[in-house]
């Protein structure tokens, strides 16, 4: 009998753990099989930039994982019962769309990735935008490109995303007035060089910065603040953080207050040891003893670990540790610029910092190799998979003597 493997999910994460998990063991023993209810990958580290006019390749999944031994199937994700160890899902597919299954597994991969985040702030949900995902980067493109000049824009969120997002629509549309709502000052987690770049950045892109304002009220054509400042805007943006799916909330799996997965440092749930959990839904401590924060740069290496951990861990071998570390920060600031803030292993700015097109050009090879490996699932991994042990019957020695 097959291992049956799912992985909810094939964004950066779940993609990177289906294809690595397809390298590592043998095609006999395991059925991979990679949910998604959309046909494509999605860059979402890109997604401001579609907001902002820009076209993104299509990524088909069918052709990324072909030949791969990974099931793609097109479905959502409705619930999971962690106690009988099943998935349900509406299909998405043309043919059979809206269908309702049960998948069972053996091993779950929750890679479900997160949303927007308003924080319940009154008129947010209702009127602002968002660029967390495809359709809401669509809707925003559209109403950006309705707007005449002159008008007024606010993004709300002095974090990456957020200067990202302001920048780009600056820089695509500089005929907007374009102004961007920090809660603290800007760019105050940066070093100084990094601050003075940004500020030199946003400054030239005529972006006005609205410091330690904290947004508390989102209208059709305002947002206000907590000090009680009022901000135009006909589009809104709000850039203040991501939220996770409901999904996880609602199992007996243990989960944060906001519902992200605890996991070990091998990515395997606290609670359910046959589900590993990894990028924005799970939460693992990284270095300093700190939670990982949500993006690429900690959930690809975490999808690593987890594909990693379930393969040694079904061959009987001894579980590898992929280090989890930073290394940088990597902001866009428009298609001409940006900025590379070096940090220490748990996430702090340090001096040094790369400015300008260096740094474009350096954040263009960061995300177009995050696409790489999502888009060449097994590359660059050795070819001889393991079996796996207790399907062979056999003690973890044998298991390794056959790989
Ligand atoms: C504009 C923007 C810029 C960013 N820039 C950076 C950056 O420069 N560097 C960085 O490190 N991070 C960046 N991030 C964060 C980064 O994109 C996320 O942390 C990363 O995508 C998380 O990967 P993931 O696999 O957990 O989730 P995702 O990439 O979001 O993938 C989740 C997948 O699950 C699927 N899914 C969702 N719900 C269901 C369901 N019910 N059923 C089935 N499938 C479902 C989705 O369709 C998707 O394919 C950025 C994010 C945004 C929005």
């Amino acid at each position: 009998m097959e291992h049956r493997i799912v992985v909810l999910g094939a964004g950066y994460t779940g993609a990177v753990a289906a294809g690595r998990l397809a390298r590592r063991l043998h095609r006999e023993d395991v059925r991979i099989t990679l949910v998604n209810p959309e046909p494509d990958f999605v860059e979402r580290v890109r997604l401001h930039q579609l907001a902002a006019g820009q076209e993104l390749r299509p990524r088909p999944l069918d052709a990324m994982f072909a030949g791969t031994g990974v099931a793609v199937k097109l479905a959502k994700v409705t619930a999971v019962d962690v106690d009988r160890r099943t998935v349900s899902v509406s299909a998405t597919g043309a043919a059979d769309a809206a269908e309702p299954e049960e998948l069972e597994y053996d091993t779950l991969v929750y890679a479900l990735g997160s949303g927007r985040h308003d924080g319940g702030v009154p008129g947010a949900a209702e009127h602002a935008h968002e660029v967390s995902s495809r359709p809401g980067a669509l809707r925003l493109r559209d109403r950006l490109a309705a707007l005449g000049p002159g008008r007024p824009v606010v993004v709300v969120g002095g974090g990456l995303t957020g200067l990202e997002a302001a920048t780009e629509i600056a820089e695509a549309r500089p005929d907007l007035d374009v102004s961007l709502a920090a809660g603290g000052g800007l760019g105050d987690w940066l070093s100084e060089k990094g601050r003075a770049h940004v500020r030199r950045t946003v400054d030239g892109l005529g972006v006005t910065v609205h410091e330690h304002a904290v947004v508390d009220a989102v209208e059709a054509d305002r947002v206000t603040t907590a000090d009680g400042r009022t901000v135009p805007a006909d589009v809104t943006v709000w850039t203040t953080g991501f939220a996770v799916h409901p999904i996880a909330l609602a199992t007996a799996l243990e989960v944060t207050d906001g519902g992200r997965i605890v996991v070990d440092a091998t990515m395997r749930s606290v609670s359910h040891p046959d589900v590993y959990a990894v990028g924005d839904a799970a939460t693992a401590t990284g270095p300093g003893g700190k939670p990982l924060r949500m993006s690429c740069a900690s959930g690809v290496p975490m999808a690593w670990q987890a594909a990693d951990a379930i393969a040694a861990r079904l061959a009987g071998t001894k579980v590898p540790r992929v280090p989890i570390r930073y290394f940088q920060q990597c902001i866009s600031l428009g298609r001409k610029g940006g900025l590379i803030q070096f940090v220490t292993a748990d996430d702090r700015a340090v001096d040094r910092v790369l400015t300008g097109r260096a740094a474009g050009f350096y954040k263009e090879l960061i995300c177009k190799g995050a696409t790489w490996g999502v888009a060449h699932p097994t590359a660059g991994l050795p070819t001889r998979r393991r079996r796996v042990a207790q399907q062979r019957a056999g003690s973890p020695a044998r298991a390794r003597a056959a790989a």
